[in-house]
């Protein structure tokens, strides 16, 4: 039985997790959940899952809940404030955390977990983008697993060979072929990018996912990111990660070996695939995903990504290849530029635009611990705040 913690645990990823666990209520057992502030969603989960704990970082929120779980006489302890996630990320009686939460919040809890030794389920993209070498240090010392959920970064782990160590010249491996559907906007003309609206963004072809990753599906800058992550994660070089569209989202990614071998991972496009393959793994399980039916989807396509109608991915390259704070800048500038467009307030074509003002603005420094990270976070927030106070006034 492997005891787990899920962390945002009523966002997308953490609802198909748990829609995996109940299918196999002999394997797993769900030892404490979390939440941002939808405490209506995480009640009826506990009631549901009876963890042992749950954590809400709103205080608000969580007190809302602790007195809901109160009244239904249900055994859960609620933890509130920051510090709460890491405190179930490490918990002793977890062995595998679901680190799920969206952005930079998922930052400390998902390094938590990595230097508690548990088995890490990453979801959080950002944790790897923001904190890359520290991570995957962290793992590495506490001896933990890491195990990708993203889909095209749990087809490549699929597709590399078993413990995979990140020599590619030891595996034989020539290069890392990220797939990308292209989103919504794949054939929109550029001049009519500017005054799409983020319900428009948010409608993805293929994927129903959060709004923040729906709007970075739409701009590329997913797969950006993606890029960045996959270069962390295994140890690539930017010019080992090669990025295709592939806009029936059938072939998740390929690992192209020296040898002219490309091996890829296929399935229905559903987020319950690479999670059931990283709860059970090495083993396998049915997660309820239909099977894929190749002759009803016919035929595969595949061509390069325009980087002039979607500037988020060449920027992500740049900001990989100057190393140090540069991936944090990316990423903050484009959280706060997604949030704003989200909010209405900025039009979809000046996303790419305040993430490469401010990526020209500020100086490349070196990262080596947490403090560092947030730094150049809270520094590339401030600038692209500053940047947008000063267009919008
Ligand atoms: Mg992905």
């Amino acid at each position: 039985m492997k005891r787990l913690a899920i962390l945002g645990s009523t966002g997308s990823i953490g609802v198909n997790t748990l829609a995996v666990v109940e299918r196999h209520p002999d394997l797993f057992s769900v030892v404490a959940l979390s939440a941002d502030r939808q405490v209506d969603r995480l009640f009826g989960q506990i009631r549901q899952h009876q963890p042992r704990y749950a954590a809400m970082a709103d205080l608000a929120s969580a007190n809302q809940l602790r007195s809901r779980v109160r009244e239904a006489g249900l055994k859960c302890e609620v933890l509130s404030g920051p510090s709460s996630l890491e405190q179930i990320a490490s918990a002793a009686e977890v062995d595998a955390v679901m680190a799920a939460i969206v952005g930079s919040p998922g930052l400390r809890s998902t390094l938590a977990a990595a230097h508690a030794g548990k088995q890490l389920l990453l979801a959080n993209k950002e944790a790897l983008v923001m904190a890359g070498p520290l991570l995957m240090n962290a793992v590495k010392a506490s001896g933990a697993a890491l195990l990708p959920i993203d889909s095209e970064h749990n087809a490549i782990f699929q597709a590399l060979p078993r413990g995979f160590d990140g020599n590619f010249a030891h595996g034989g491996v020539r290069r890392l072929w990220l797939t990308a559907s292209g989103g919504p906007f794949l054939r929109t003309p550029r001049e009519q990018l500017g005054s799409v609206t983020p319900d428009q963004a948010c409608a993805h072809p293929k994927w129903v996912m959060g709004r923040k990753i729906s709007v970075d599906s739409a701009t590329l800058m997913n797969k950006g990111l993606e890029v960045i992550e996959a270069s962390f994660l295994f140890n690539a070089n930017p010019s080992q990660i090669q990025v295709v569209i592939h806009p029936q989202s059938i072939v998740h990614s390929l690992v192209e070996y020296v040898d002219g071998s490309v091996l890829a991972q296929l399935g229905n496009p559903d987020m319950r695939t690479p999670i059931a393959h990283a709860l059970a793994y090495p083993q396998r399980i049915d997660p309820g995903v239909e099977p894929l039916d190749l002759c009803a989807i016919a035929s595969l396509s595949f061509e390069r990504p325009d980087l002039e109608r979607f500037p988020c991915l060449g920027l992500a390259f740049r900001a990989l290849g100057a190393g140090g704070s540069a991936p944090i800048v990316l990423n903050a500038a484009n959280e706060v530029a997604v949030a704003k467009f989200l909010a209405g307030l900025l039009p979809f074509a000046r996303i790419a635009e305040l993430v490469e003002e401010v990526l020209s603005a500020l100086p490349v420094v070196g990262v080596s611990t947490l403090e560092d990270v947030m730094g150049a976070d809270a520094q590339a927030r401030r600038a692209a705040e500053c940047r947008l106070e000063t267009v919008t006034h």
